[in-house]
């Protein structure tokens, strides 16, 4: 088996005993990129030479972190100096957009010696649920390349799946970490909105957005974490909560605790076999000791609407920098500057970027911010309410991440609104602003992934980690891998 293959802790554990080199575990997971990328597509731009030259530097003793010479792939939304970052968007691929600088996060991962390979698709500006509206093409699910990796982190989702690398970094504004995590059988963990620093990460919906990691387990995100989260002083939306040390508390069991079953999420048009494998998920936390309480949260069939009406509005705002005057793509000849904005945005951003700006648009202008955009602020304090209400009666809420396993790529290709309707039970928390983490928990008769989310008040993510450590230990499904 491929070195590619080993967790952080594994590989953290070989390289601190002088069995494999950085360079070695960096070798590994560039062949298997070589080897089967080609048919998976996760991986939009390779920074290998780079990536060998700073594994052959990093020295590592017993005190080194966990982290040091462990290499990693990047949601292309991520800013990282001298590395071409495109939101897989030819308004920015068409004309290569190198920062000069790095994300907060990637900085932090530099600090502590994980190395950097390359970049990993999304759909254009983190839009979409399926990593199609890239303008790469669209990531393969590794588990069955006819269907869709998720998204829109379908890149670091794949390819963490894929063994391309040991773990991955995404964003999750609506279930972008989340969904895809669960599509490909790996975990997930969208945290807390100011656990982790958004700068130099490309905003999408900037007070939904939040970044994080996917990994092959539990333990790798709570290691991912710690390294990552905490006060950022060029992130005023950071929050100076200490930062636990999250990998250090894992064993500690659930035993005692109550974990609350939302009747909102079983409902029609769940797919029976995601419904089964989630109760039976529930039967092993049970198992381990925990309580299990039906809570009910009343908002939760406003949140697609109200996500639709906030996140564009938002979007139409953080797009507007795009307008191909101080980076990204350009056209000749324009005849004035409203022709020129207009033909840069017309060809650069595609079909579903646009559809979102004028939605937003739409939403925000003056004769309609009262309906729609207030509006939808006031229902997201109510969805948001629903959980504070609910965490008074239990200390977690389990749920399926997705409706249904990974679907067809194309599916939902002439419907939007299906598409949407995907996000169905990643949004409410995102509303809410709280931590949730997704493991896998069962595969479909066809053999695609399903996975479980463990959702908890804000700043639980220890919490959260604990209990999907505890299922993990009493089951194997995030050991298993697809077949490439
Ligand atoms: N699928 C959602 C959307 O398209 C979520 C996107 C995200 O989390 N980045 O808006």
């Amino acid at each position: 088996m491929s070195l590619s293959s080993l967790t952080i802790s594994e590989a953290g554990k070989k390289l601190r005993a002088k069995e494999i080199s950085s360079a070695d575990l960096v070798q590994a997971c560039i062949d298997r990129i070589e080897k089967v990328d080609g048919a998976i597509n996760a991986v939009v731009y390779k920074n290998f030479d780079r990536a060998l030259e700073e594994a052959k530097k990093t020295k590592i003793d017993t005190k080194s972190s966990p982290l040091a010479g462990i290499p990693y792939l990047t949601k292309d939304v991520y800013s990282e100096h001298g590395v071409p970052t495109t939101a897989c968007s030819n308004i920015l691929r068409n004309k290569t957009y190198a920062p000069a600088f790095d994300a907060t996060t990637i900085k932090r991962l530099k600090n502590v010696g994980a190395i950097s390979i390359g970049k990993v698709n999304t759909d254009e500006f983190t839009m979409g649920a399926s990593t199609e509206t890239s303008c790469y093409g669209v990531t393969k699910n590794p588990w069955d390349i006819t269907r869709v990796a998720g998204g829109s982190s379908g890149g670091s989702a794949a390819a963490v799946a894929a063994d391309e690398c040991i773990f991955s970094l995404g964003t999750d504004t609506g279930g972008s970490i989340r969904q895809p995590a669960g599509f490909v059988g790996c975990t997930g963990i969208r945290p807390t909105y100011g656990r982790t620093s958004r700068y130099g990460v490309m905003s999408m919906a900037s007070s939904l957005d939040t970044i994080g990691p996917l990994a092959k387990n539990v333990e790798d995100l709570a290691l991912v974490m710690e390294a990552i989260s905490g006060h950022d002083t060029f992130d005023g939306t950071t929050s100076k909560e200490a930062v636990p040390a999250y990998s250090k508390t894992l064993s500690k069991g659930i035993k005692g605790l109550t974990v609350g079953l939302p009747k909102e999420y079983f409902i029609k048009g769940i797919d029976p076999e995601v419904e089964a494998a989630v109760r039976e998920a529930v039967k092993v936390f049970e198992s381990l000791g925990a309580k299990v309480k039906e809570v009910t949260l009343p908002h939760t069939k406003y949140a697609v609407a109200t996500y639709y009406i906030l996140s564009p509005s938002e979007v139409s705002s953080n797009m507007a920098r795009y307008d191909g005057i101080r980076f990204g793509h350009t056209v000749e000849k324009p005849a004035n500057l409203i022709d020129y904005y207009e033909r840069v945005r017309s060809e650069g951003f595609g079909k579903e970027v646009k559809r979102r700006i004028m939605i937003g648009t739409y939403a925000l202008s003056a004769g309609y911010f009262d309906a729609y955009y207030r509006q939808a602020q006031k229902v997201r304090t109510l969805i948001a309410q629903d959980f504070t209400k609910a965490f008074k009666d239990v200390d977690m809420i389990v749920s399926p991440v997705s409706p249904t396993p990974a679907f067809t790529i194309g599916a939902h290709a002439n419907d939007p609104v299906a598409m949407y309707l995907e996000d169905v039970f990643t949004i409410p928390q995102v509303m809410a602003g709280i931590p949730a983490l997704a493991v896998p928990c069962g595969f479909s008769k066809n053999t695609l992934p399903i996975a479980l989310q463990i959702a908890g008040p804000q700043w639980s993510e220890e919490l959260l980690f604990q209990a999907g450590y505890a299922y993990e230990q009493a089951t194997d499904w995030h050991t298993k891998k697809p077949s490439l």
